[in-house]
């Protein structure tokens, strides 16, 4: 890489998972001048659990940050896909051999753990500048120098660059001023759905066997109803059990855009898990009182570009999904990691080669992202089927599964095939292949 396009100057909007791999990608290529601005004073992670899955592990460590992730982490042997109301197993998939076909295990862990080492490994690095407490907006140029707005507590700047990406969030600004300076229209989507998320400790769950049984085992659970879901799984070393929901939204849907999370009424919680088992009333009782909060899911119609002049986006600023495949920190990890390729082959510093790029980057990235987006969404809709004929024909397969292991599993997250697929991508290898191609068909 020659030195103009070493020094190039790299904006990044939020640190998000998608925004500190940026920054750590970036500079792992030899990047020198690289900002993080984000609207937090600091990461400020919600206490959740996060699905480590194979092709999120392998980024983190050729990144140099998987080794202090994977320590805390819980390896999953298998998950468990379960009738809510009875507790009766519909399936029950290993995940035992994904270690030795993807070469990194299914594993879960702590949101704080997972961005706690990315920030870890970016701090290790010169090259990056973080600037928290500040809020990006007014992006009114996108080449050949982008430029926007940060604001903080010491005034506001104009802050001019060589590249700007935009992992800004389902909210993203970046996003808004992208379409309408192609002057596009694309909304975010109110998913109609909403979710609970809740990390019970292992001293909450010790004096109930059932409970401590959940926490001890190494298996990710899914308990399934009409129009609901549980899933829950240990992390932290088996310390804490995480538990995540997805219900439909009724406190959102006055005001489907202002908010992300409200507290929660507890009874109301246990209101809409009511005709779920005994056991997990009592698991969901244990969770103090004034503790609940209950989460917006958000998606968003497909764009037509991530990428316009030198800005292009990242993350659930530009597919933001609902969480049924675990896949929405991890496909921001890997346009991170096709950005860090990408940028890093460009064989000057020229605006129109930054645009070049980063359209590769689309190339590589957009359709796939797109794809576990829509699966996600018709993988939640099979799992949320109420009585009827539909529901027979997907407890029908889950009832071939389970007599002969192999087959379609409905939670498609699952299934072994989808596994293939999403595992089994290498998108640094895909994005160095087929850099130079499709650089040389945009000229
Ligand atoms: C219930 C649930 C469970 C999930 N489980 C999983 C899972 O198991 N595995 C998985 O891979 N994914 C999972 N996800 C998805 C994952 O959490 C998100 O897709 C991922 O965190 C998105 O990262 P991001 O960096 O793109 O955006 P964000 O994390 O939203 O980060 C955006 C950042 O930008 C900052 N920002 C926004 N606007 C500005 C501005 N104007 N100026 C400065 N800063 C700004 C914000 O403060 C924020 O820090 C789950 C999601 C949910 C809701």
């Amino acid at each position: 890489m020659e030195d103009k396009v070493r020094d190039l100057k790299i904006c990044i909007i939020g640190a998000g998972m998608g925004g500190l791999t940026c920054a750590l990608a970036l500079a792992k290529r030899g990047f020198r001048n690289i900002h993080v601005y984000e609207f937090a004073p600091d990461l400020g992670f919600v206490g959740a659990g996060i699905q480590l899955a194979p092709n999120m592990a392998r980024i983190l460590d050729r990144l140099g940050v998987w080794d202090d992730i994977q320590r805390e982490a819980v390896v999953l042997a298998d998950t468990s896909i379960r009738q809510g109301s009875s507790d009766e197993e519909l399936a029950n998939v290993d995940l035992g051999y994904v270690g030795t076909t993807y070469g990194y295990p299914h594993m879960v862990g702590h949101r704080s753990s997972l961005a706690g080492s990315i920030f870890a490994g970016c701090q290790r690095e010169a090259a990056v500048n973080f600037h928290f407490s500040t809020s990006c907006s007014d992006l009114s140029s996108f080449s050949p120098r982008p430029s926007f707005t940060a604001k903080s507590a010491s005034g506001s700047e104009k802050v001019e660059c060589d590249v700007l990406l935009g992992a800004d969030g389902v909210k993203s600004r970046t996003r808004t001023a992208l379409l309408n300076a192609i002057h596009a229209t694309a909304e975010v989507e109110d998913s109609g759905q909403a979710c609970y998320r809740i990390m019970l400790t292992r001293d909450e769950m010790a004096h109930d066997p059932e409970l401590l049984k959940l926490i001890d085992t190494d298996r990710a659970t899914r308990w399934i109803g009409a129009k609901r879901h549980i899933i829950a799984y240990p992390v932290s070393n088996k310390s804490i059990y995480n538990i995540s929901t997805a219900q439909p939204d009724v406190n959102f849907a006055d005001a489907p855009s202002a908010t992300y999370t409200t507290k929660g009424s507890k009874s109301a919680m246990l209101d809409v898990y009511a005709d779920f088992c005994p056991m997990i009333q009592r698991m969901l009782n244990l969770v103090p009182e004034g503790e609940v909060c209950e989460w917006k899911l958000r998606v968003h119609q497909p764009l037509p570009t991530w990428v316009h002049g030198s800005v292009a986006l990242v993350g659930d600023a530009c597919h933001p999904t609902l969480p049924h495949m675990a896949q929405g920190a991890a496909q921001a990890i890997e346009d991170a990691a096709v950005l860090g390729v990408v940028l890093s082959r460009l064989p000057d510093s020229e605006p129109d080669s930054i645009t070049k790029a980063l359209r590769v980057y689309e190339v590589v990235r957009k359709e796939r992202a797109e794809a576990l987006v829509a699966l996600a969404a018709s993988s939640g809709k099979a799992l949320h089927l109420g009585e009827g004929a539909a529901k027979e024909e997907r407890d029908k397969q889950f009832a071939k599964f389970r007599q002969g292991g192999k087959g379609d599993v409905p939670d498609k997250w699952a299934d072994a095939d989808v596994q293939k697929m999403v595992y089994g991508h290498d998108c640094m290898t895909v994005a160095g292949d087929v850099f130079y191609e499709e650089f040389e068909k945009l000229s």
